[in-house]
């Protein structure tokens, strides 16, 4: 079997705040295989951000603390590299794609200057061929004019185009791991469409492994292999993009799926998620998606007992006690919003 790229294993990140340690990724496991790309959801403060920020090396300590796992890169374990070993890594071995490209682009470097400073600083290619490659890559995203667009300044660019410079910026040294967070938020919907497609065609040129995170359930769909869904620092449920969306184990993942506006579903048949994410402070007790779980209501062992990850098929896995009644609170949430989820999936 293909060992995986990127192994996160027992991943414990916290931060020391004025009011108690957050316990922002809690023990969190998941693997990155060559050229499949992992879809990471879950509301804000579930974790998926700060689990790759730890991944990449970039959690400030103190007030950050690294409180146990590993992070092994092709078997090499990254928390114990140096900063050094770590800025290697960023440049050559893992690459990401932010949100808003203008935190990541230097304004007063040409877009053409700053692609070809990572090669140049990572490659050893002599500037016409550094020059050569950044207009090969520009092309490769689909900035029109590549040749002028390298001389031209970030503000120049468009923000659809900026996100374009920076995937190639990402992409520039083939890097074994691609992590885009939320590649697409602040783009309009054409835009995000076509980003998507040069997210795709830089995957399928580096064979990378990319691990995508965003609240948006629809870009997974589109995007994703394999799904992993957290939930208060934890992994609640990981599975392959077919599993997850017709067959889904756990309560929160059936809540997001049936949160999420469809074509067959009146939005106000919805049926979004009640309460709001947990205190990382002060996570309730025994399940700490307990307060808001429809599956929860009068369970002792819910409020009580944390619920461990266990399998529930090849490679799927659910953190609930009750992941038997899944099959019926599908059925349940199918009648009461007209949904379908095509739960024939769910034995
Ligand atoms: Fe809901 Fe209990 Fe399962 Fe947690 S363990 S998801 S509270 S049914």
């Amino acid at each position: 079997m293909t060992e995986p790229l990127l192994s996160i294993r027992d991943l414990v990140t916290e931060f020391d705040t004025p009011d108690g340690v957050v316990s922002a990724v809690n023990g969190v496991s998941y693997d990155v295989f060559p050229g499949e790309t992992v879809g990471v959801v879950g509301e804000s403060g579930s974790g998926k951000s700060v689990t790759v920020m730890t991944v990449l090396g970039l959690i400030s300590q103190p007030p950050g603390r690294i409180a146990g796992g590993e992070i092994l890169l092709e078997g090499r374990d990254l928390l114990r590299s140096s900063a050094k070993e770590m800025r290697k890594v960023r440049g050559d071995e893992i690459a990401m794609i932010f949100q808003d490209p203008m935190t990541s682009l230097n304004p007063v470097l040409t877009i053409g200057d700053q692609l070809s400073e990572a090669l140049l600083v990572h490659n050893g290619m002599s500037d016409s061929e550094a020059r050569k490659r950044v207009i090969e890559l520009l092309e490769l995203v689909g900035v029109p004019n590549a040749e002028q667009r390298y001389d031209q300044y970030p503000h120049e660019y468009s923000g659809g185009m900026r996100q374009r410079a920076m995937i190639a910026m990402a992409i520039a040294n083939q890097p074994k791991v691609l992590i885009a967070d939320e590649p697409t938020t602040a783009l309009d919907v054409t835009i995000q469409a076509q980003v998507l497609e040069v997210l795709e065609s830089a995957k399928r040129e580096t064979d990378a492994g990319t691990i995508l995170i965003t609240h948006d359930l629809g870009l997974i769909a589109e995007m994703a292999d394999r799904v992993v869904v957290m939930y208060g620092g934890k992994v609640v449920e990981m599975g392959t993009v077919e599993e997850i969306f017709h067959a889904p184990r756990h309560p929160y993942t059936l809540g997001l799926l049936s949160s999420l506006p469809r074509l067959d579903v009146d939005l106000e048949r919805l049926e979004p998620i009640v309460g709001s994410p947990p205190s990382l402070i002060n996570l309730p007790p025994g399940c700490a998606f307990h307060p808001r779980c429809s599956l929860a209501r009068g369970r002792e062992r819910c409020r009580r007992e944390v619920p461990d990850l266990v399998g529930v098929g090849d490679g799927h896995v659910s953190a609930c006690h009750y992941t038997d009644e899944m099959a019926e609170e599908i059925r349940r949430v199918e009648r009461e919003t007209g949904a379908a989820f095509g739960a024939g999936g769910v034995a």
